[in-house]
């Protein structure tokens, strides 16, 4: 079931940050997802990535418990701005030893999105 509270967030800054450039997606909450077996969701506040082969926000409602919006708002700019290099053919991440790691070009597009979080 989408999170209709995050799918707003996603609205509002699809409009004001990205200036309708990024088609709408579903946002979930972490508990409306079953992961795959090994994939330790409560390690991150949010993840895009894709649900059988359509892309998706997931967000960690746990994580965000008792933090201010703007830290919510901040979590869901930050996977927009991985869905917006998804669709922009931007390799902005890395995985070394087991981890992932933000490259360069994350930044980059961060700055050209406008620098409100990250
Ligand atoms: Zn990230």
């Amino acid at each position: 079931m989408r999170n209709y509270f995050f799918t707003d967030i996603f609205l509002a800054l699809e409009t004001v940050v990205f200036r309708n450039t990024l088609p709408l997606i579903p946002v979930y909450s972490f508990s409306d997802v079953k992961f795959p077996k090994g994939y330790d969701a409560s390690l991150a506040a949010g993840a895009y990535t894709t649900i059988e082969t359509d892309p998706v926000l997931l967000i960690n409602v746990e994580y965000l418990c008792r933090k201010p919006l703007e830290y919510t708002i901040n979590i869901v700019y930050h996977e927009m701005i991985h869905y917006f290099c998804d669709l922009n053919g931007i390799h902005d991440t890395d995985n070394r030893n087991g981890y992932t790691y933000h490259r360069k070009e994350f930044k980059d597009a961060v700055k050209e999105n406008g620098e409100i979080c990250c």
